[in-house]
């Protein structure tokens, strides 16, 4: 693990989570009204959770430390210990999330296998438990918008009601993981209330395209955002002067929404320079936000070395998500000319070394 900022990095492309507040982010930080958030006393904080509450169509919100404590309370109140969450096997609670389903809601996680994170009804039909004693029991099902593991695919609104229709016919809750969610947004045209609408809970990560540097915000009705109230400060996750980073994620709302865009075109870009790679296993009309997965199949091909290779000879620095299988992901902190120069380091590279 790294402590310090790597100074070989020049064009950062392994998260869109490497973006640092702006300016004018860190003006709104410094000038924010602030207050006790634990008491709910913070007037930065309590607006945020309003805001973001109403673009997800909520009744109320509950700002938190991060994404994935989101997704971990949220299992918590659905499921009781021993019962069952249907999930994408991309989900980001299976690989991310140092096994807190199991460590603290104790819940059971059924994988399916959708195309590139985006599942069917009938796959969650088939998957809901019988009631039988010898069975879990299913209690939650649950979507990822966009797929980060699936390359930032997008959930279409019809394949989202069918899925929630699926739930509520089953007696399930339905969780949306939405830390990508205006990514989605942005692509497809759709509002974000509108893909949020038939879930019981949702969240948006402020930490990401949006390039605040700290926070997540969880919406759902006054009951469940109550009994995430009390797993947060359980948690460790109660706050106090918390308007400060709270403003950064209000400027996040009204400034990096749109411009989320232009990381989808930047990631195309990028997409269209590797894949005229012939080893590069890559569709660049599959790539629709701001996520860029391909796979090299060349035998000699180790996707760990070769991103080494990448940063120290050209400064660029890529994730990698399999043993061929690498992941670049575009932010507001990278212009399209060094996304541009990345694709073209990487289809260089890959013509040297792998022959
Ligand atoms: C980043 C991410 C999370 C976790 O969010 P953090 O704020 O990093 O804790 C959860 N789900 C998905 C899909 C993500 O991409």
């Amino acid at each position: 693990m790294n402590l310090t900022p790597n100074p070989k990095v020049r064009i950062d492309l392994i998260s869109d989570t490497a973006t640092k507040p702006s300016a004018g982010m860190r003006a709104a930080m410094a000038a924010a009204e602030v207050g006790d958030e634990q008491r709910g006393e913070d007037p930065t904080v309590n607006s945020l959770c309003y805001e973001v509450a109403g673009l997800l169509g909520k009744e109320a919100a509950v700002f938190l430390p991060s994404g994935t404590m989101c997704n971990e309370i949220a299992l918590a109140v659905h499921c009781r210990p021993g019962e069952e969450v249907i999930m994408d096997a991309t989900g980001h609670p299976i690989h991310f999330e140092g096994g807190g389903p199991s460590a603290l809601a104790g819940v059971m996680v059924h994988s399916i296998q959708g195309n590139r994170g985006v599942f069917q009804a009938n796959q969650v039909e088939r998957a809901v438990r019988p009631i039988h004693r010898h069975s879990p029991q299913s209690a939650l099902v649950w979507v990822e918008q966009t797929v980060n593991l699936g390359g930032g695919h997008c959930w279409r609104l019809g394949e989202i009601d069918e899925v929630v229709e699926v739930a509520r016919q089953y007696g399930l809750a339905a969780h949306m993981d939405g830390a990508r969610l205006f990514n989605a947004v942005i692509a497809t045209g759709t509002s974000a209330s509108s893909f949020s609408t038939g879930f019981d809970s949702v969240w948006i990560d402020l930490t990401k395209g949006l390039g605040a540097p700290v926070g997540a915000v969880l919406a759902g009705n006054m009951e469940f955002i109550d009994s995430a109230w009390r797993l947060k400060q359980r948690w460790g996750g109660a706050m106090r002067q918390a308007g400060v980073i709270a403003a950064a994620g209000l400027y996040a709302l009204n400034h990096n929404i749109e411009r989320l865009g232009e990381d989808h075109i930047a990631a195309k870009l990028f997409a269209e320079i590797v894949a005229s790679h012939p080893y590069v296993e890559l569709d660049p009309d599959t790539v629709e936000t701001n996520i860029v997965i391909f796979e090299i199949s060349h035998p000699e091909f180790d996707a760990s070395t070769f991103a080494e290779s990448l940063l120290a000879q050209y400064g660029v620095r890529v994730s990698v998500v399999g043993p061929k299988t690498i992941r670049a992901v575009t932010h507001l902190d990278v212009s399209n000319e060094a996304v541009r120069v990345a694709a073209q380091a990487l289809v260089d590279l890959l013509t040297n070394q792998v022959k």
